[in-house]
């Protein structure tokens, strides 16, 4: 290949060497190495973790604080800036910083979320919207109906909802199914479409939410894969979060195997694809998690049996895992701080169209 060569527009999908033409940027929310070891103890198969090859560590802190919150953390992923702790989208500045969705999507990417919270909570929003204060839900509703969002899965209704009898939707050419996740028809003319299917939070895996990530997921690639372009897509398991904030266990324990099931399903597109990126990766570690032996050091140790124990209800400062698999994954092995797993993702991102 001759050097500086690119490839002409409406070539298809052929990926330049050791490039991906996708990117699948998953991310557990306050996953900690803990949180990653669940699955070891508490599935009854190999986990899909096993069939990563490059392995790193990220560092998390903000701008502002050695603890991020997931706004910071999602801004630094999406934008490779690291600002303030409540800020989606913008530096320690206040102003809006250019994220991957906008960069893929002018070099003709389409681009999608999915999450397990509102689509308009902190983690989703750092890939599209640009406010000063992550709790500006409205705000950040309207800055997704604006952004290249392609497909958005998760819930979150109530703030798209417009007293006004505005259909928003209808205004932005969002097709948006209330009702149920199914895969999207080859048929359907839609440019852009969303699934909203609770008015605020997804149910937790302990009230019934079933499969809904990995089939999301799922939708996702099919509706994404269809254009001649490539896809990023983040994928977010929003809850482990809140079980580590609860300090619930069985809790945090559903949601880490669903969120390794959904890797699990991403993996296998990836493979079936083999010109797709995977990378798994957290925002922060939430609840200080152990895995811990049972009994006391003084009195006496049981090894055979794993309490899992918290240590905090609040963020922790931790080093966070970074799996990857497929085209460019070599780029993450090491320990970094989480701006440069933006850097990397970027260096890889196709600059030919
Ligand atoms: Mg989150
Ligand atoms: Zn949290």
């Amino acid at each position: 290949m001759v050097a500086g060569w690119m490839p002409a527009t409406g070539t298809g999908k052929d990926s330049l060497p050791g490039r991906p033409v996708n990117i699948i940027l998953m991310i557990g929310d306050g996953m900690g190495v803990s949180h990653l070891s669940v699955p070891y103890y508490y599935l009854d198969r190999e986990p899909v973790f096993n069939r990563f090859r490059s392995i790193g560590l990220a560092g998390t802190s903000s701008a502002t604080h050695p603890v991020t919150q997931s706004s910071a953390a999602a801004t630094a992923l999406s934008t490779g800036v690291k600002t303030y702790n409540t800020a989606v989208g913008v530096g320690p500045d206040s102003l809006a910083r250019k994220n991957i969705v906008e960069i893929a999507s002018a070099r003709g990417y389409q681009t999608g979320v999915i999450s397990t919270s509102s689509i308009t909570d902190a983690t989703p929003a750092g890939f599209y919207a640009h406010v000063t204060d992550r709790y500006m839900q409205r705000e950040i509703a309207l800055d997704l109906l604006e952004s290249e969002i392609d497909f958005f899965a998760g819930g979150g209704l109530k703030y798209f909802i417009d007293t006004t009898g505005r259909d928003l939707f209808r205004e932005y050419g969002v097709t948006v199914n209330f009702a149920k996740l199914q895969k999207i028809e080859p048929q359907d003319p839609a440019r852009r479409y969303g699934f909203l299917l609770a008015m605020d939070r997804m149910p937790a895996m302990l009230e019934g939410r079933g499969g809904f990530l990995a089939d999301a997921s799922g939708v996702a690639t099919d509706f994404l894969s269809r254009s001649d372009s490539g896809f990023f897509l983040m994928v977010e398991g929003s809850q482990i979060d809140w079980a580590g904030h609860g300090n619930n266990a069985d809790y945090m324990i559903s949601e880490m195997i669903d969120f390794e099931n959904t890797v699990k399903r991403v993996l296998e597109y990836a493979e079936r694809d083999g010109n797709t990126l995977v990378i798994v990766t957290a925002d922060h570690e939430t609840g200080g998690f152990t895995l811990a032996a049972a009994g006391d050091y003084q009195t006496g140790t049981d090894y055979g049996t794993i309490v899992p124990a918290f240590s905090t209800t609040n963020h922790s400062a931790s080093l966070v895992p970074v799996l990857a698999f497929g085209p460019g994954a070599d780029l993450f092995a090491g320990i970094y701080e989480n701006t440069e797993l933006f850097s990397k993702m970027m260096s890889l991102i196709d600059s030919g169209f």
